[in-house]
C-alpha cells in the first residue's frame, strides 16, 4: 500500500468517533449519567468500525467480515454467559487480548512492512516507524503477560499474596533500560534477533513487574494495565496510520492513568511503589494470616432487625461479598423497609471494595439503589460516630483497622472505614475462617459491639428483611 492521501470524509468521521469517545467518559465519571456515556461511546465505536470497513486497504472485506464474525460471535457468547462475580478476571483478560492483538499487528508490520506504507524506497522500514513499532510490541507484550498474570489472581488460580523474587527491583529496571537501550537500537539495525529480543524481553517483564503485586495494591495495577492496552493500542494506531485507533488509545491511556492515580491517592500508596511492586511485602509474608482463638459474638437476622428498627441512622458498607451472593436487590429492599420505619440509611462505598473500581457503584445502581444514598469514604467516614449501625455485608478489608495500626499488614495504609466508631455493628459474612482479598484477620470481628451474621448474604438480608416485615 502506498501512503494513500486520507479523504477528508473519513477524518471527519473519525473526528465525530473521537468526540463521542470524550463524551461517553465524560458521561461514565457520574452514575447518573453514565448510561449516556455508554451509549456514546458505542456509537463512537460503530462510526469508527464502520468508516475503517468502508476504506480498508490492507485485507479484504469478506476476510475481515469472517474475522469479526469469529471474534464478536465469542465475544457475545462469552458476555451472555459471564457472572457478574467474574467480570474483574474477563475483563483483565481482555486487556491482556488487546495487548496480544498490538503485538501481532507490530509482527505483522515488521514483515511485511510495504503493506503498511512504512517501507522507505530502498527497502528499509522508516525509522520513526520501527520506534512505534519498538514500543508498540514492547507495550504490548507487558500488557498481555502483565494481564494474564492479573486475570490468575482475579480468577484466584494464583495466590493473591505477594511473590517476591530475590533481587528483583535490579532484574526489573535491568530489563527495562535493556528494552529501552534495543528500541533505540532497532532505529539503526532492523535485523529480526532485535525486535525478538525486545518482544521477548517485554513478555518477561510484564510478568515480572505483576507477580509481587498483592493485597490491596490489586485494584491500581488492574487500571493501570488497562492505562498499557490504551497506549499499546495509541502505538499500533500509529503503523497502521489510524487516526481513530490513536484518539481512542490516547483516551483509553491517559485516563486509565488517571484513574491509577486517584486509586493510589486514594490508598495512600506511592504510585512507583506499586509499580516496582511487592514493596513492605516481606513484613507481610512474615507477620500475616495467623488466626487468634478469640471470643466473639454470634447473632441473627431477629437481632439485625430488630436493632436496625430502633436505630436512628443506618451506614451499609458493601464489599465483595455482596457480588458473590448478588444480594444487593435484597439489600435496598431491606433499605426500603428500613427508610418507611423512618431510619435514616446510607451506603458506604470504598475505592477498592469489591474486585474492580467501581464495582458496588455498579451493583447498587443495578438495584436502583438511589445515588444520593450512595457515599464515597472521604465523605461519609466522619458519620459512623453518630451512626447506631455499620451493617458490613461481605466487605471485610475495607474495615479492616490493621490498615491503620498494623505495620506488617499488606493493607497497611490504606484508608478504611471506621466502623469501629459505630455503636453496634452486624457483620455478614459465610464463616469465621473466611478471610478478605488480603488474606489477614480482622479485629472488628472481636470487637464488643460486634455481632457475627455468619450466612451467605443474600439469605441473611432476605430473612432480615422477612423479620422486619414481621
Ligand atoms: P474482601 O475481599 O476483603 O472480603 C470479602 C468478604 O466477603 C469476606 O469476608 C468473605 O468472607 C465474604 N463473602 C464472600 N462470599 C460471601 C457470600 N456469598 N456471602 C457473604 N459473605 C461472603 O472484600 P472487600 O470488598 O472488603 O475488599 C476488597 C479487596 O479486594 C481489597 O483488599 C482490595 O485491595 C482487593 N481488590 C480490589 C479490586 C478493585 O478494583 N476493587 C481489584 C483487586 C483486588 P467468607 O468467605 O467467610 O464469606
Amino acid at each position: 500500500m502506498e501512503h494513500v492521501a486520507v479523504s477528508p470524509w473519513v477524518a471527519l468521521a473519525y473526528l465525530v468517533s473521537g468526540v463521542l469517545f470524550i463524551l461517553a467518559l465524560r458521561g461514565l465519571s457520574s452514575p447518573a449519567t453514565s448510561r449516556a456515556g455508554n451509549r456514546y461511546g458505542m456509537i463512537g465505536m460503530t462510526i469508527a468500525v464502520a468508516t475503517t470497513l468502508l476504506t480498508h486497504s490492507i485485507a479484504s472485506l469478506p476476510e475481515i467480515i469472517v474475522a469479526l464474525a469469529i471474534g464478536g460471535g465469542i465475544g457475545f457468547v462469552i458476555a451472555r454467559k459471564i457472572a457478574m462475580t467474574d467480570m474483574p478476571q474477563l475483563v483483565a483478560a481482555f486487556h491482556s487480548l488487546v495487548g496480544l492483538a498490538a503485538v501481532l499487528v507490530g509482527l505483522a508490520a515488521y514483515l511485511n512492512p510495504d503493506a503498511f506504507g512504512i517501507m522507505l524506497p530502498d527497502g528499509q522500514i522508516n525509522p520513526v516507524s520501527r520506534i512505534e513499532l519498538g514500543l508498540g510490541i514492547a507495550i504490548g507484550a507487558i500488557t498481555f503477560s502483565g494481564s494474564v498474570i492479573a486475570f490468575l489472581k482475579l480468577a484466584g488460580k494464583m495466590s493473591g499474596s505477594p511473590i517476591l523474587l530475590p533481587g528483583r527491583h535490579v532484574l526489573n529496571l535491568g530489563t527495562l533500560i535493556a528494552i529501552i537501550g534495543l528500541v533505540a537500537w532497532f532505529t539503526q539495525d532492523q535485523s529480526a534477533w532485535v525486535i525478538a529480543t525486545i518482544t521477548v524481553l517485554s513478555f518477561i517483564i510484564g510478568f515480572l513487574l505483576i507477580i509481587p503485586i498483592g493485597g490491596a495494591d490489586m485494584p491500581v495495577v488492574v487500571s493501570m494495565l488497562n492505562s498499557y492496552s490504551g497506549w499499546a493500542a495509541a502505538a499500533m494506531g500509529f503503523t497502521l496510520h489510524n487516526t481513530a485507533m490513536i484518539v481512542t488509545g490516547a483516551l483509553v491511556g491517559s485516563s486509565g492513568a488517571i484513574l491509577s492515580y486517584i486509586m493510589c491517592k486514594a490508598m495512600n500508596r506511592g504510585f512507583l511503589a506499586v509499580i516496582a511492586g511487592g514493596f513492605g511485602a516481606e513484613a507481610a509474608a512474615a507477620g500475616g494470616a495467623a488466626k487468634e482463638q478469640r471470643p466473639w459474638k454470634r447473632g441473627s437476622a431477629e437481632d439485625a432487625a430488630y436493632m436496625m428498627k430502633e436505630a436512628e441512622n443506618v451506614i451499609i458498607i458493601p464489599g465483595y461479598g455482596m457480588a458473590v451472593s448478588q444480594a444487593q436487590h435484597a439489600l435496598r429492599e431491606m433499605g426500603d423497609v428500613l427508610k418507611k420505619e423512618g431510619v435514616n440509611v446510607k451506603y458506604a462505598i470504598h475505592p477498592v471494595a469489591g474486585r474492580m473500581p467501581g464495582h458496588m457503584n455498579v451493583l447498587l445502581a443495578e438495584a436502583n439503589v438511589p445515588y444520593d444514598e450512595v457515599f464515597e469514604l472521604e465523605d461519609i467516614n466522619s458519620e459512623f460516630a453518630q451512626a447506631d449501625v455499620a451493617f458490613i455485608i461481605g466487605a471485610n478489608d475495607v474495615v479492616n483497622p490493621a490498615a491503620k495500626t498494623d505495620k506488617s499488614s499488606p493493607i497497611y495504609g490504606m484508608p478504611v472505614f471506621d466502623v469501629d466508631k459505630a455503636k453496634t455493628i452486624f457483620f455478614v459474612k459465610r464463616s469465621m475462617g473466611g478471610v478478605g482479598y488480603a488474606g489477614v484477620d480482622n479485629d472488628v470481628f472481636y470487637m464488643d459491639q460486634t455481632m457475627m451474621l455468619l450466612a451467605d448474604a443474600k439469605k441473611m438480608v432476605e430473612d432480615i428483611v422477612k423479620a422486619l416485615q414481621h
